[in-house]
């Protein structure tokens, strides 16, 4: 992995702080992985689907989507003390299933692969840095919250553009 200076560090860290939707954060993770591991692929979907609390997101092997689990996620909204907060846990999560959509099955590489990012893009103390090794090292919260349905309504939301539509299935 290349090297990065603390200033870009710094700069890294205020960008995501900043970044407005899910679109713009995984943008962010899609051009880190491109600077650290030279890896970019295109026609990712995201899809925002509620379902139990102890699957955070998934990757659908061989196909072109990553899904986030919205009900953990309006917890993470409702817990974060900073739009920081929010955004780094947007990012963590897209990017392990980012990593996980180049093939990369096994969980062990793909976490050990986000924590070297997270450390080299935005410093070992960086509080997305820290939840690449473990959420509930800042959400603690979420591992008091049990919810154990799937349920059959999700929300897609295309990359490289801003329409939000939902489907009902
Ligand atoms: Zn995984």
């Amino acid at each position: 992995m290349s090297t990065i200076t603390g200033k870009e560090q710094i700069n890294n860290s205020n960008k995501l702080s900043y970044l407005k939707d899910f679109n713009e954060v995984f943008e962010f993770v899609k051009f880190s992985v491109n600077s650290a591991y030279k890896m970019k692929r295109a026609g990712l979907s995201l899809m925002l689907h509620r379902m139990p609390t102890r699957v955070g997101a998934y990757h659908i092997l061989g196909s072109n989507v990553i899904a986030v689990n919205s009900f953990v996620l309006d917890l993470v909204k409702k817990y974060s003390t900073s739009n920081d907060e929010y955004n780094s846990y947007l990012f963590m999560v897209l990017l392990h299933e980012y990593l996980h959509s180049f093939g990369i099955l096994d969980e062990y590489k793909v976490r050990w692969m986000s924590v070297e990012l997270c450390k080299k893009f935005f410093g070992e103390k960086h509080t997305v840095t820290i939840m690449a090794e473990d959420p509930l090292k800042i959400f603690p919260q979420l591992g008091l919250i049990s919810y154990d349905k799937f349920e059959n309504e999700f929300e897609i939301i295309k990359n490289f553009d801003n329409t939000n539509q939902t489907y009902i299935q």
